[in-house]
């Protein structure tokens, strides 16, 4: 969706909004750690999240690639910022498609500034030579598909920033100029380069209303973070600072801590001065980081983090994309949302309310997809942090155990069958002591959720959803067991009258009680004058494909750590090869006590 279309509608109810820009890191474990602050930052709803192209195209490949996660895995509405600095037309054309192909259609067009080592801005053979002829390129091919957002320069581009006021009165106008020439030739939005006095954008604003500029002009917004920091941007950009609050830094500049704050007081009567004055929102240069920005639209009152709806179990979904209306998901994937994400993309329709009888629904395959499968270990960096947290060799079953422990303690963060860091919920220390005294009976514990009755929404470790509301949960729990265990495990589950169960080894079909289309509701929500919401299922149908996902990260993500013909290559190998996984539910969410039945 065009962003100026979301836009138009929050000025048409005369709300105002916030969007986050943030960069492409370096490395690919920056990279996801940059999704799990996005995961988080997109629950405090902003209109939109753009990211930037790195400078000369440094980053085009990982832009493109997180682009496309943050539109199709995070469901933000995402603008790219796509440069024409060592740009040839051809790459140019082959950026839009791929985005285009992505469902990302919001792009900041820019110039660029010249390549390392170059002082002017020289267009490269067979590319241009400034944002006007990117947006006229853009329209002319793609038509109306993206919506494009320009650059706008409350103090003039930073080139044309000079000494004398006479000349510098000429640049500015010229620049303003230039500015509705980029939004004639199809600009919607403009975003403006960081500034440090309010005044300035203000005026800036009127000067672009005097000469017919009337789309929506959003504040670019630099908390100051660090005090290096600050000086290189307002060095490079040539940004104005007013004196107090230049002295105002320099006299605190050896305190980190009280630079960041002065930075989100700052911040916050920036932007209560902007809005007070018809600003219709404010655009975040978070820098990636999540304090500062958030901070500021919490004091603003744009973000009341204690009200943001606490995530459904498994993951936000965010108004206005395909996914929108999607509110039920297998319990399975509740720590792997991405790879979830990923093998239902194609699905015409997303369940709403019910997952009812879903089982003619495909998930896409491992091999259609196998990225999804490596994402832990996916370098050497990443394999000798995993190293780490599970052994660097793995003697007897009984190491293997340790790591589940160690996991469920708090004491590891990673995880095979979760792709965020850490753990996912902070368990009560009682059921802390359940976990282990299964994972000690040799049940290697996955996924689990308490027996709620009626907890309040709002509840710290198990509320989701909205306030005010009740949460209601079955008993599960998910392991890996040996078949040994499993023999005698078997017969009590049979006779406990409350327990649903389903067991599959990695060759064989799932086994158990329940049959192929049925759905049990593993947690329900009752909410003031809404229908009952339901966002976790059990579904055999689902298991079946779940359970493949499940075995194989024995071998890619574990397994794969240690050399060929290792004694703990082998042992992994043989948990995959013999082992089964079980999930087990206690529809008894009254009284029931599924550690019971599992310990005998
Ligand atoms: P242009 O709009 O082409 O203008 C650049 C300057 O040239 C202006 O002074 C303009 O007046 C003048 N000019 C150009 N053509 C004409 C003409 N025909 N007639 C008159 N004047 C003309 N850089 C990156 O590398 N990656 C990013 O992701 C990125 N994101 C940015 C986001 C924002 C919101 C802003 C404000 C800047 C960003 N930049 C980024 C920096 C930007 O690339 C530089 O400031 C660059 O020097 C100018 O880009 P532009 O699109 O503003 O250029």
């Amino acid at each position: 969706m065009k962003i100026i279309h979301k836009i138009n509608q929050k000025l048409k109810d005369g709300q105002t909004f916030f969007s986050f820009e943030f960069f492409p890191p370096r490395t690919e474990e920056g990279v996801e750690n940059l999704f799990e602050r996005l995961d988080r930052m997109a629950t405090y709803g902003p209109i939109f999240c753009d990211i930037t192209w790195g400078a000369g195209g440094s980053t085009a490949d990982v832009t493109l690639d997180i682009a496309t996660r943050m539109q199709n895995q995070v469901c933000v509405e995402t603008m790219m910022h796509l440069t024409c600095t060592n740009m040839p037309v051809e790459k140019l054309e082959s950026a839009l498609k791929e985005i285009k192909k992505a469902g990302v259609h919001n792009i900041l067009a820019l110039r660029g500034d010249p390549p390392k080592g170059q002082d002017k801005f020289e267009a490269v053979e067979g590319g241009f030579s400034c944002a006007l002829d990117l947006v006229k390129y853009i329209r002319k091919e793609f038509g109306d598909l993206f919506g494009i957002c320009v650059a706008g320069y409350p103090e003039a581009h930073p080139d044309g920033i000079v000494d004398d006021p006479e000349q510098m009165q000429k640049n500015y106008w010229g620049d303003i100029a230039y500015l509705k020439q980029k939004v004639d030739a199809g600009g919607e939005l403009i975003i403006t380069q960081l500034f440090y006095d309010a005044e300035v954008f203000i005026k800036f604003v009127e000067d672009c209303r005097s000469v017919g500029i009337t789309v929506p002009i959003l504040p670019g917004i630099m908390p100051i973070m660090t005090y290096g920091g600050f000086k290189r941007m307002t060095g490079f950009c040539k940004t104005k600072v007013p004196a107090d609050i230049l002295e105002a830094v320099e006299a605190i500049k050896d305190n980190d801590e009280a630079v960041k704050n002065f930075g989100i007081d700052l911040g916050v009567k920036m932007c209560r001065r902007l809005l007070d004055a018809g600003t219709p929102g404010v655009h975040m240069y978070t820098l990636n980081l999540e304090r500062s920005a958030v901070a500021i639209l919490e004091r603003l009152g744009f973000i009341d983090t204690s009200r943001v709806p606490k995530l459904l179990p498994w993951r936000h979904v965010p108004k206005g994309t395909a996914r929108a209306s999607e509110s039920v998901r297998p319990v399975f994937w509740s720590h792997r949302p991405k790879a979830y994400l990923k093998r239902t993309q194609g699905w015409s329709s997303y369940p709403t309310g019910r997952w009812a009888d879903r089982s003619a629904l495909e998930y896409s395959t491992l091999s259609d997809a196998p990225q999804f499968m490596r994402r832990l270990t996916s370098t050497d960096a990443r394999k000798e942090k995993a190293r780490i947290a599970w052994g660097s060799s793995l003697e007897s079953e009984e190491d293997v155990k340790a790591v589940f422990s160690k996991y469920v303690k708090g004491e590891v963060k990673l995880f095979p069958w979760s792709e965020l860091e850490g753990p996912q919920h902070v368990e009560s220390p009682a059921e802390v002591k359940v976990l282990l005294d299964l994972i000690s009976a040799g049940y290697l514990v996955i996924n689990n959720q308490p027996r709620l009755n009626g907890i309040p929404s709002t509840d710290s470790t198990y509320g989701w959803g909205a306030p005010g509301g009740a949460i209601y949960g079955r008993a599960y729990v998910e392991f890996f067991c040996s078949p040994a265990a499993w023999v005698s495990l078997r017969p009590r589950l049979d006779a406990a009258p409350s327990v649903s169960y389903l067991a599959a080894t990695v060759a064989g079909s799932p086994q158990g009680n329940l049959k192929h289309d049925d759905v049990v509701a593993l947690s329900w929500g009752v909410f003031p004058g809404k229908e009952i919401v339901q966002p976790t299922v059990l579904c055999p149908a689902s298991f079946a494909t779940w359970k493949d996902e499940a075995f194989e990260l024995w071998l890619s993500e574990w397994a794969g750590l240690y050399d060929e013909g290792s004694a703990s290559r082998q042992l992994c190998t043989s948990i995959h090869d013999g082992w089964l996984l079980v999930c087990v539910v206690d529809n008894d969410y009254v009284d029931g006590d599924l550690a019971k039945v599992l310990l005998g």
